[in-house]
């Protein structure tokens, strides 16, 4: 599973923690543990040196036994066994817990060092401490006292399930502030991932604006912004240049196509040089047009304050470009149907709004057969005037689709090439939908038609 920085910064932030007061935890229940053990352990000791020092070596009996019975001496009880296991004085309580050692066991060990043992008998815990009696070099039996350890267990268990909540709480607490601490850390990155989102070439002068330019991610928007006036510069250079070469080749392409107009002309020239030089002057007209196109293309970036757009009526423009249409459309006998809501306005560039549907409808001209037929509407929707041009042309398959609006494609390249076109015109429609603060959208079926929207926000 893959986890936000946000989330590796909480589970990492509560693991270290978690580890830390585990560790801390484990540490306190031991030493705890280990006090009271020794506690206990001691006090066995105390005891079970109590009772071997009554060995009296001289009757080689032991004398001055407190009352080892359970009643009579609640604190202990002891019980001494004899080197041949014959058991001496025992406190009765010995034969009700079946979990001591068994005297076998005990004659078996060590006759010189004590041991011990702890055992459960009916819920309740017991410590108890195997104590050789030695009397100078003779060993006289072991004596053995047990004491009730219950309270120091069950004080244990309260601690530890102490811990066990309150560190689970603890870490509970840790995570979900953890998670808040990091969302708030991280709260300028995405600011900036925000703003980031918003640039596009049409506004490589904005720049990221960081809550704090002195921290890392205000170094990290200040880099951003270097390299966004990089791009700018780089970008508008390369503009500039496809304008500047676009301006620089279209005075003499004008200058061409007028002398070698004038040479088609000429009666006196063979007929078969004239047709070359008709077809060479086709050619320079749309050398011209892609050239005026380039131009376009890289000047859209200029008109770009809706405000500064005189406002002009969009009806009258869409009537205008009907003339237009029928010449365009005559030589192919096709349908032009045309519905036009009167009085739209909106602010625009007229000469650029009437390049965007002169494109549109010359496209659908060219890519529909004859006695075809081509629709065109201008609506309005909401505070949007929309153009639309319908045709019952060839379509274009969904797989260009996707791909019409970019600079030079085109779909079928020898047949559009023959037909003059250098995948320029959606391009330049786009450009100058968007430069207008409008969209621009296509919708075709192979073999049926195509329609093109054009939304534009009204004056
Ligand atoms: P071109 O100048 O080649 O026509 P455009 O940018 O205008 O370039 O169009 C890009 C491609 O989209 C064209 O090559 C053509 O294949 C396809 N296309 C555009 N308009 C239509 C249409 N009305 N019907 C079918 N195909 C179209």
């Amino acid at each position: 599973m893959q986890l936000t920085i946000r989330g590796k910064l909480s589970v990492l932030y509560t693991t270290i923690l978690f580890g830390l007061l585990t560790g801390f935890c484990v540490i306190l229940y031991s030493s705890i543990a280990y006090s009271l053990k020794s506690k206990s352990r001691n006090e066995l000791l105390t005891y079970a040196h109590k009772l071997s020092e009554t060995f009296d070596k001289e009757s080689q009996s032991f004398s001055d036994l407190p009352e080892g019975d359970f009643n009579a001496n609640p604190l202990y009880w002891f019980r001494i066994i004899r080197p041949d296991g014959i058991l001496y004085h025992p406190a009765p309580v010995f034969s009700v817990m079946p979990e001591t050692a068994s005297i076998q066991k005990i004659i078996q060990s060590s006759k010189v060092t004590h041991w011990f043992y702890d055992f459960e008998d009916k819920e309740q815990w017991f410590s108890s401490v195997v104590f050789p009696i030695n009397e100078g070099l003779q060993f006289s039996g072991w004596v053995e006292v047990v004491i009730p350890v219950s309270d120091e267990k069950r004080t244990l268990e309260r601690i530890g399930f102490l811990m066990v909540s309150l560190g689970l709480s603890i870490v509970m607490f840790l995570f979900f502030s953890g998670r808040f601490l990091a969302r708030k850390t991280l709260a300028p990155v995405e600011q900036i991932r925000k703003q980031v989102d918003t640039i596009y070439e049409k506004n490589l002068s904005q720049r990221i604006i960081s809550p704090n330019p002195d921290d890392e991610l205000g170094q990290l928007s200040g880099t951003f912004n270097n390299l966004l006036q990089r791009l700018e510069r780089a970008f508008y250079s390369q503009q500039q240049f496809i304008a500047d070469a676009s301006h620089e080749l279209k005075t003499p392409l004008a200058i061409l196509r007028t002398q070698w107009e004038k040479l088609a002309e000429q009666q006196d020239l063979p007929l078969d040089f004239r047709v070359r030089i008709q077809s060479d002057v086709e050619e320079l007209a749309r050398l011209s047009n892609l050239i005026n196109n380039l131009l376009l293309l890289a000047s859209t970036k200029e008109i770009f304050n809706l405000n500064e757009f005189p406002v002009i009526n969009l009806s009258e423009l869409v009537h205008s470009l009907n003339d237009d249409l029928l010449i365009l459309s005559e030589s192919k006998h096709q349908e032009v149907v045309i519905s036009i809501t009167e009085n739209l306005e909106v602010n625009g560039d007229k000469s650029r709004l009437y390049q965007l549907m002169l494109n549109l409808a010359d496209n659908a001209v060219k890519y529909t057969p004859e006695n075809g037929k081509i629709v065109i509407e201008l609506t309005k929707d909401n505070n949007m005037a929309v153009f639309s041009i319908s045709d019952t042309g060839i379509g274009i398959s969904p797989e260009h689709l996707p791909f019409v609006f970019e600079r030079f494609y085109r779909v079928e390249k020898s047949r559009s090439r023959q037909s003059g076109g250098y995948g320029l015109g959606l391009a330049v429609s786009k450009s100058i939908a968007e430069a207008h603060f409008g969209t621009i959208s296509i919708s075709s079926v192979p073999g049926t038609g195509t329609t093109i929207n054009v939304t534009l926000p009204l004056a």
